[in-house]
């Protein structure tokens, strides 16, 4: 069975685990700081917060903005539900802003109208997260500039795009946001199994975040009511959580970061591949915005109704009739039951909806050889033709 993604654990990777295993700590050691020093010269960011998920680094983010009840947080629909969830979690409301049909990222001029009402209604989001989907960037900059003339945050979901390329910078350098998050899941770019980090280059934002990483304590007497503490003490000055990354995980982490540039240009060249291969079949292949340099997270391809009488459910069934399992992203967010019973239903957002119910994750991993690429470009051709 061909998975639509998968890890890439070399000896390297599994050496350096084993290394920090044999070592004095295998939590609050030396090689976090080492990993997330590394991924944030790696995107040029001033600071980076590892986490024990992409989720925790969301909440975070979220916490350190200081978003809590009376506030909203605007996100996609076409994202993962954790995007959405960083908000309710610490007590905001959720709206969204439907995504646009071509880079099926955060419509701008969809934002620009939302904000126009909500600014005439003074019901302006404290913060909105764009969600760089399958590994393209959302239109930051075009973000940017609309959110400038208000006072709202920008977090980044960018869990799809360690190693992208936005305008000529690295995404995660945080040049049109406040705040970058990346994940660290398997079936992401680069893995510490479970894990995340956070990017700023906002020092007082770095410093809460971190604080609230391991549950709003503090050791920095500059932070203290007790400004000549002893070495033991430490006080708590908000509440937070302890979401941190291990030892272990960072290990796997620096290992894996070594190899990003080998782990993106494998999936490049794997869509350049899919996109010849896959010309002539009635399938609308992925558009990346030229601004953009796309990770490949996902493979996204929408059965086109206008040239088959196959639907997406069809496809998906055949493919794993001949042993490939593709997968589906997203599920709206604002049509899973326990957002349906904050009053959102289907039809509020139909640019996302119209995209789920076509829409194929074809296998896409740095591990997948040309061989099997091509078949699942075969089971594709087989499928068209019957
Ligand atoms: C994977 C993912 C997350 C959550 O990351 P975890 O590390 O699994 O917590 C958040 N947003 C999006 C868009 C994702 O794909």
């Amino acid at each position: 069975m061909i998975q639509y993604a998968r890890q890439d654990i070399a000896q390297s990777d599994i050496d350096a685990v084993i290394e920090a295993l044999n070592s004095d700590f295998l939590t609050q050691g030396p090689i976090v700081p080492r990993f997330e020093q590394a991924v944030a010269e790696r995107v040029s960011a001033s600071h980076a917060i590892a986490t024990n998920s992409g989720t925790s680094a969301l909440h975070i983010a979220c916490m350190a903005i200081g978003l809590g009840p009376g506030d909203s947080l605007w996100t996609v629909p076409n994202s993962f539900v954790a995007s959405a969830n960083c908000g309710i979690l610490c007590g905001a409301n959720i709206d969204f802003v439907d995504i646009e049909p071509i880079n099926y990222c955060m419509d701008v001029n969809a934002l620009a109208e939302k904000l126009s009402i909500a600014a005439s209604e003074s019901k302006l989001p404290k913060a909105i997260i764009p969600v760089h989907y399958s590994g393209r960037s959302a239109m930051m900059k075009e973000i940017r500039a609309l959110v400038s003339q208000f006072d709202i945050f920008i977090v980044e979901d960018a869990s799809h795009s360690t190693g992208g390329n936005y305008l000529g910078k690295p995404v995660g350098s945080c040049q049109y946001c406040d705040v970058s998050v990346f994940s660290f899941h398997p079936v992401k770019i680069m893995t510490t199994t479970e894990g995340g980090i956070a990017l700023t280059n906002n020092s007082e934002l770095a410093e809460r975040m971190a604080r609230i990483r391991t549950h709003g304590v503090t050791r920095n007497p500059a932070e203290m009511e007790n400004s000549q503490p002893q070495p033991w003490e430490y006080e708590q000055i908000e509440l937070g959580l302890n979401y941190r990354m291990s030892e272990i995980q960072a290990a796997l982490g620096l290992s894996q970061l070594n190899r990003l540039d080998e782990f993106v240009s494998r999936r490049r060249q794997l869509a350049m591949q899919y996109d010849e291969q896959l010309r002539e079949l009635p399938l609308i292949l992925p558009r990346i915005h030229p601004e953009s340099e796309s990770t490949w997270h996902l493979y996204p391809v929408l059965v086109d109704s206008e040239r088959t009488s196959l639907n997406r459910e069809q496809v998906y069934f055949s493919l794993l009739e001949q042993d490939i399992k593709p997968n589906v992203h997203f599920i709206p967010i604002h049509t899973q039951p326990y957002f349906r019973k904050m009053g959102f239903n289907r039809g509020d957002f139909p640019v996302s909806e119209w995209f789920y119910s076509n829409e194929l994750s074809l296998p896409m991993y740095f591990g997948l050889s040309d061989e099997q690429q091509l078949s699942v470009v075969r089971a594709l051709e087989k499928t068209f033709r019957n």
